[in-house]
């Protein structure tokens, strides 16, 4: 991808937001691994590193550490047995680590890089990322999810000055993960109809510009689905650099909307409930792909119906607690206080109606095309999957909206007198 190109093309935009990014290199090719001292060394990275990797990361990726030290760079290595989980106290450890030098390279992909992220971001120093899997859109990101006393809270940090990856390691990367990275990139189509809602009802900005790069990418990727599980060179460079220009689109518009829709707070409800539990949350990517396709569903059942009554909502709180429990509720009733859908006028929603039906049919694929994607791409559909089980699944779609001070369509059904397990279960 062509960040100078990309840059020029979003200039000026007509939505008035200066969309800017501090990613200075994306490097995406065959062979990279024997390249990456060259391309630190041309972006200006500094000498004194230290490489963070997990033990999968690193078994992968050998003769990094050759090529960085003969590219004259001097090098320390803290490589973790196992990060399934991005933790504050690996954060605190890497911070501590950094004194002695001026950046860290990150070796791998989701939490071995968000650690890194937010380590280098609060003791500013520089970072650069060497990917290994295709799994998820956060590389660009300037968040970083980090778990601390068991909750997962999004820390704002910096970007990466530099994203290098090599495209023979990204296609033997296993299966799951790659399918995660398509999963992830599915959530889009949602993201684009929730963007158009939001923007419809409750006069959230939009722009025009980014929707235009997020359909592009889309598209790569729907042609290339069934190559996504191959060891396919060609597939997986365009899947990763679809990843980061997601990354990206939340960068310019400094927002998540071009990225996720309420398919990713389904999945973060799940994710919180099995951290609860103790229970490892499984990819990112793999969760948000199934929660897709049931939004997807309940979204185009909602699109059917041809004229609609909206109401002021009347909320049973005390069974959302119920639904949030002990340990959730605080921070979910702080982000209801006052909430969302007190700012949506019912008549905007009936006089927008045809256009929200609109939003959905044009950028929803129908469920029957999805999972034909899904089948192609080998990504699971099924709730079993994800070790979520059905009283999970429910919850999930019924209570997720309230997880974010946000609009989405799944936030609007109870003003539209909507069950939206009733949509999903067409009963
Ligand atoms: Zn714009
Ligand atoms: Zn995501």
């Amino acid at each position: 991808m062509d960040l100078v190109a990309l840059k020029k093309s979003v200039e000026n935009c007509a939505c008035g937001k200066e969309h800017r990014f501090d990613l200075k290199a994306l490097e995406v090719d065959s062979g990279n691994l024997y390249r990456v001292g060259e391309i630190l060394n041309t972006n200006g990275f500094p000498k004194r590193i230290l490489v963070v990797a997990d033990g999968n990361s690193f078994k992968v990726s050998a003769g990094i550490i050759e090529n960085l030290t003969n590219s004259g760079f001097v090098v320390e290595m803290r490589v973790y047995d196992d990060m399934k989980e991005a933790r504050m106290e690996e954060v605190d450890e890497l911070r501590l680590l950094l004194r002695r030098v001026d950046g860290i390279l990150s070796v791998g992909s989701g939490s071995c890089n968000d650690i890194c992220r937010y380590s280098t971001f609060l003791e500013k120093k520089a970072f650069a990322i060497f990917a290994t899997a295709p799994s998820m859109d956060g590389f660009a990101s300037d968040g970083a999810p980090i778990l601390k006393n068991g909750f997962k809270i999004s820390y704002q940090c910096h970007q990466p000055s530099i994203i290098i990856a090599d495209t023979k390691i990204l296609a033997k990367a296993p299966k799951v993960l790659k399918q995660a990275g398509f999963g992830d990139m599915m959530a889009k189509f949602i993201a684009m109809a929730d963007w158009r809602i939001a923007n419809l009802v409750h006069g959230d900005y939009i722009c025009p510009k980014v929707m235009e790069l997020v359909r592009q990418a889309l598209s790569e990727i729907v042609a290339l689905a069934p190559y996504v599980s191959l060891d396919d060179e060609r597939a997986v460079k365009a899947i990763m650099e679809s990843l980061v220009l997601s990354g990206l689109c939340m960068q310019f518009t400094n927002s998540s909307r071009p990225a996720s829709g309420a398919e990713h707070v389904v999945s973060h409800f799940w994710e919180c409930k099995k951290l609860e539990r103790g229970e490892f949350a499984d990819y990112h990517g793999k969760k948000v792909g199934v929660s897709t396709l049931m939004i997807a569903k309940i979204y185009h059942k909602v699109a059917e119906i041809e004229n609609i009554k909206a109401t002021k909502e009347n909320l049973d709180w005390e069974e959302i607690k119920r639904a949030y429990g002990p340990n959730l509720t605080p921070e979910m009733m702080s982000l209801n206080t006052p909430t969302i859908t007190d700012e949506v006028d019912p008549k905007v929603i009936e006089d927008k109606w045809q256009e929200i039906r609109r939003a959905i049919k044009e950028e929803i694929p129908s469920v029957e095309e999805l999972e034909k994607l899904y089948a192609q791409a080998g990504a699971t559909t099924s709730i079993a999957d994800i070790k979520v089980d059905k009283k999970l699944c429910d919850d999930g779609l019924k209570f997720h909206a309230f997880m974010r001070k946000r609009v989405n369509l799944t936030r609007l059904l109870p003003m539209l007198g909507l069950d939206v397990l009733d949509l999903y279960y067409n009963r």
